[in-house]
C-alpha cells in the first residue's frame, strides 16, 4: 500500500513530490509518468551543438515560486537573464516589423514618450491609450474577458496590436474567451485601486527599489531544473513509461490501473496531469468531475525548432524575435531567435531560431506532417526577414494539450471542482489547469497540493 501516488511528473507533480520527500521521508512515495522522462512539458536537449526547447524556455520572476524553489534546491547559481544586447521585441502588422515601445510594465505601455516614439499605433491609437489615465472604474464586479477589458481601458486598437498579440505568444489562444479574473487579476485590482491601471503601475514602480530581470532559464537549459527534483526525490520513487488508464475507490484507498496491466494500491492520490486526461481517469470514480476536466479546453500549438551553424548566410535579425497580432490572419504566433535571447543556446557564429504555429488556424497542427510545418515555418521567415537557407537541424514538437484556456467564469468552475474533490477522501488536483499554466503557478500548485497531502497523512498516522 502506497502512501501517496503522484499520478504525471511534470513540474507539478515533481515539486508536489518533492515536497512530500521532504516533509515525510518515510513515507512510501510513486511518481508515475506515461512517457519515458520527468519534466512534462519541460524538455531540453543538445544536438549538434545547439540547445533545443521543445515547449517553455523561460519562467516569470514576478511570480515567487519558480525562484524561490531554484533557490531551496541549490540551483539558483545556474539562472540567467536574457541577453540584454539584444532586448528588442517586434510586431509584425501588414508585413512589417514594428519595434514595441520601450517601457512597458508587463504588457501595459507606462511611458507615454517612448510610446510617442514607436510607430505601431497611429495618433488616435495613442491618445485613446493614454486617455486610460481618466477613464471611469467599472462597477460591475463580475468577470469579463481579457479582451473586453484591454478595449474597455485601451481602446480597441491598442488591443488589437499590441496586447492581443503578446498575450498570444504566451497563451495560445483567444483573448475574447478567456476569463480577466482567472489570469490578469493584477490589472483589475489596479483598476480599483488606483482608478486606473496606467497610474497604478506607475506608482507601484516609482515604489520598487530594484527589479530583477522579468525571466529567467538555466545556463544549460530549463531541464536543469527538472534533473536537480529528480536527484532530490530519487529515482527509486519514479514509474515511467506507466501510463495511468484508471483509478477506483475501494474501501478507504485507491486501486490504481496501469496501462501495463499493473495495479497500485495508495491511500492518496495526486493527479498532475492535464484536465482532458484528468477526464478519462476520474470517469469511474466520479462522472461529474470528468465531465467538468472534459469542458477545459486547451490551446494546440506547434514548435518548429531551426538551427543554423553559419548564421553568416542568414540576414541580420536584431532582437529577441516577434509576435504576429491575429488580425494579421497568419498561421504563425512568433518567431523567436532564442540563441539572441539566451546564452548558450547555440555555437558561436551559430542561431537558433524557435517558431511557433498557432493550431486555430489554417494548418491542421495536430495531424500536420511535419514537413508542413517546417515549410510554414520557412515560408513565414523568407517572407518577413528574408530567411531562405536551409537549417542544418530541424525539430517540429506537437503541443496537443498546451495550455489550458481560462474561459470567464473559470474561477467559479475550479471552486466547484474543489467542492466536489472534497467528497471524495484522499483525492488531490495539481497542475496548470488549477493554478495557471506559467511554471511558477504549476510549481505553486504541486507545493499546496503537497501541504495538504502531508496534513492529511499526518493526521491519518497520528
Ligand atoms: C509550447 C509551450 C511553451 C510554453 N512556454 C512557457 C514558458 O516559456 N514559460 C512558462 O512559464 N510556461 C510556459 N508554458 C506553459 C508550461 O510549460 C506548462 O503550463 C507547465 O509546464 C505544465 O506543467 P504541469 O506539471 O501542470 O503539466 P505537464 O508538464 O503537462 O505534465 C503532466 C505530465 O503528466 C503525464 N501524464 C498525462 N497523463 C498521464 C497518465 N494517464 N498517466 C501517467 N502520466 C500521465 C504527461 O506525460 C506529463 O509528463 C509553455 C507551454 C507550451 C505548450
Amino acid at each position: 500500500m502506497l502512501d501517496v501516488a503522484i499520478i504525471g511528473a511534470g513540474i507539478a507533480g515533481l515539486t508536489a513530490a518533492w515536497k512530500i520527500k521532504s516533509s515525510m521521508p518515510h513515507a512510501k512515495l510513486a511518481v508515475f509518468e506515461r512517457s519515458p522522462r520527468p519534466g512534462g512539458k519541460i524538455h531540453s536537449f543538445r544536438h549538434r551543438g545547439f540547445l533545443i526547447e521543445a515547449g517553455p524556455d523561460s519562467f516569470l520572476t514576478r511570480k515567487s515560486a519558480g525562484v524561490e524553489l531554484c533557490a531551496e534546491l541549490g540551483i539558483a547559481g545556474k539562472l540567467i537573464a536574457r541577453r540584454p544586447e539584444y532586448k528588442r521585441t517586434s510586431i509584425k502588422l501588414d508585413g512589417t516589423l514594428h519595434e514595441l515601445p520601450e517601457g512597458l510594465s508587463g504588457l501595459v505601455p507606462t511611458d507615454f514618450q517612448a510610446l510617442e516614439k514607436s510607430d505601431l499605433l497611429s495618433e488616435a491609437g495613442k491618445n485613446r491609450l493614454a486617455q486610460e489615465i481618466s477613464l471611469p472604474v467599472r462597477e460591475s464586479a463580475g468577470d469579463e474577458s481579457i479582451a473586453d477589458f484591454c478595449t474597455r481601458r485601451f481602446g480597441a486598437q491598442a488591443w488589437a496590436k499590441l496586447f492581443e498579440p503578446l498575450l498570444g505568444g504566451i497563451y495560445a489562444g483567444d483573448g475574447s474567451r478567456l476569463s480577466m479574473q482567472a489570469i490578469l487579476p493584477n490589472l483589475i485590482d489596479l483598476e480599483h485601486r488606483y482608478g486606473s491601471v496606467i497610474a497604478g503601475l506607475k506608482q507601484k514602480s516609482t515604489a520598487t527599489t530594484s527589479t530583477p530581470p522579468p525571466f529567467v532559464s538555466f545556463d544549460t537549459g530549463l531541464h536543469v531544473l527538472v534533473d536537480a527534483l529528480v536527484q532530490e526525490i530519487g529515482s527509486e520513487h519514479f514509474y515511467t513509461r506507466n501510463a495511468i488508464a484508471d483509478l477506483i475507490r475501494t474501501d478507504d484507498h485507491f486501486t490504481i490501473l496501469a496501462q501495463s496491466g499493473k495495479r497500485f494500491d495508495t491511500r492518496t492520490v495526486l493527479l498532475a496531469i492535464p484536465a482532458p486526461n484528468v477526464a478519462k481517469l476520474t470517469s469511474q470514480l466520479s462522472p461529474q468531475l470528468a465531465r467538468m476536466h472534459r469542458n477545459i479546453t486547451y490551446s494546440l500549438s506547434a514548435v518548429v525548432v531551426l538551427g543554423y551553424s553559419d548564421a553568416s548566410t542568414l540576414p541580420s535579425f536584431n532582437g529577441y524575435g516577434y509576435v504576429i497580432p491575429r488580425i494579421e490572419q497568419s498561421d504563425i504566433l512568433a518567431c523567436s531567435w532564442a540563441s539572441q535571447k539566451w546564452p548558450g543556446r547555440a555555437k558561436n557564429g551559430a542561431t537558433l531560431l524557435r517558431v511557433f504555429i498557432r493550431g486555430d488556424g489554417n494548418t491542421d497542427v495536430r495531424n500536420a506532417a511535419d514537413d508542413l510545418l517546417y515549410e510554414r515555418a520557412h515560408k513565414e521567415l523568407a517572407a518577413t526577414v528574408g530567411i531562405t537557407s536551409k537549417p542544418d537541424c530541424r525539430f517540429a514538437f506537437r503541443w496537443p494539450a498546451g495550455i489550458p484556456q481560462f474561459t470567464p467564469g473559470y474561477l467559479q468552475k475550479l471552486g466547484e471542482i474543489k467542492t466536489l474533490c472534497a467528497t471524495i477522501p484522499g483525492l488531490y488536483f495539481a497542475g496548470a489547469a488549477y493554478a495557471g499554466p506559467g511554471i511558477p503557478d504549476c510549481i505553486r500548485s504541486g507545493r499546496t497540493a503537497a501541504g495538504e497531502i502531508v496534513k492529511a497523512l499526518e493526521s491519518n498516522f497520528g
